[in-house]
């Protein structure tokens, strides 16, 4: 193994390695609840669905773990937990989920601490209500990103980003179904994706134990001597969520010869980041819609610190410091030598402001 390339004085680690148990904790809950939602079995139609079970025990875990080690800060979750405290006995299924887990997961209970209740847990998910913004300490979290992948047995991430004044500082992706190598179906699944602003971007097998302090041997880095002629795209499944037809037109123009892979969730940040893919285009299909935070927080941080760039459709910066969502239109992660060919051809089709995206949407 090489040498080391962070110690633990490096600032932002600790928070990092908080992040990376938190959601690989919350991973077994996702992947338990996946398992049982496909063989059809431990979740009976009167537990509601497994999205709910999911998101909100996920969203419990992490944030318990989180404002445990970090008091003062804040958290921008998805979810809260009106929806469950309206259906009868929902929390209390939710929460031997959450028990069966801290179980598994008992050699990190110190650090973490434990949900000890079913209200605890409502009141965790509830302390997901930051309003977000330019000031102090504010994680973002999507407890399963990608929910129709998840329901699939396919693709869904957890997210969780750390933003400080309004600059993202850590992100850690748990991707429980991605293979290893993504062009190979049968390799291995289960991947961590964390990165730490100014130190880099890693790749740990999800079920492996934790390296900490991370070193050069989990690095990750995009792709960046690939050309048009040979770079692979990602896009989203959900047609809802993106403008396919656009972008068909944007790899039309940049002469792109490669069949596209369509992936759910913040897991087309992390092919990218890891060299799998050189560009992730996301063009809007409702003009209105502003991306929310937790969708991108974690994922923008992995592609920068791998040595790529994010931005939004017009390749300016995403601000994380506006509040539950972003303030811009779109996402195009690509690696540096690619990103201003591909902003160019979005505004040969779209108009330099964008006067044409009504088209498209
Ligand atoms: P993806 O798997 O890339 O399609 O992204 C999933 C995320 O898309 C979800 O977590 C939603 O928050 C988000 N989403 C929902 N509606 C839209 C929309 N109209 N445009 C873009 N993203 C959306
Ligand atoms: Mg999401």
């Amino acid at each position: 193994m090489s040498s080391s390339s962070t110690s633990t004085s490096t600032p932002y680690l600790k928070e990092a390695h908080i992040a990376q148990l938190a959601v690989k904790r919350a991973s077994i809950l996702t992947q338990k609840i996946c398992d049982e939602h496909l063989n059809n079995k431990g979740i009976s139609k009167s537990d509601s669905s497994p999205v709910t079970i999911g998101d909100f025990g996920a969203q419990a875990i992490i944030i318990n773990s989180i404002l445990n080690n970090f008091k003062n800060d804040e958290v921008v979750g998805e979810e809260d937990s009106e929806l469950i405290k309206k259906q009868e006995g929902l929390k209390d299924v939710i929460f031997k989920h959450v028990e069966y887990v801290q179980n598994v997961d008992f050699e990190n209970s110190k650090i973490l601490s434990d949900l000890k209740t079913s209200d605890e847990l409502c009141e965790s998910i509830d302390k997901g209500n930051s309003l977000g913004g330019k000031n102090g300490r504010i994680w973002a979290l999507d407890p399963i990103d990608g929910t129709k992948g998840f329901l699939r047995g396919d693709q869904y991430a957890i997210c969780l980003a750390l933003m400080v004044d309004g600059i993202v500082q850590v992100g850690v992706i748990g991707c429980p179904n991605l293979p290893h190598d993504i062009n190979d179906p049968n390799s291995k699944k289960g991947g961590l994706f964390t990165s730490v602003r100014g130190v880099g971007s890693f790749f740990q097998d999800l079920d492996q134990d934790l390296i900490y302090p991370f070193t050069n041997s989990e690095k990750i880095q995009l792709n960046n001597n690939a050309d048009f002629n040979i770079a692979r795209v990602v896009e989203g499944v959900e047609k809802g969520h993106s403008s396919h037809d656009l972008q068909s037109l944007i790899k039309q123009n940049l002469n792109i010869k490669s069949k596209s892979v369509n992936l759910d969730s913040q897991v087309k940040y992390c092919a990218v980041s890891k060299g799998d893919a050189e560009i992730y285009l996301r063009l809007p299909k409702d003009l209105k819609y502003r991306e929310k935070i937790w969708d991108h927080a974690a994922g923008y941080l992995l592609i920068i610190e791998a040595g790529g760039v994010v931005s939004d459709i017009y390749g300016n910066d995403l601000d994380f410091g506006f509040g539950r969502t972003l303030n811009s239109q779109g996402v195009i992660a690509s690696t540096k030598t690619l990103h201003a060919g591909i902003i160019k051809a979005i505004k040969s089709i779209i108009g330099e402001n964008g006067e044409d995206l009504e088209k498209f949407t």
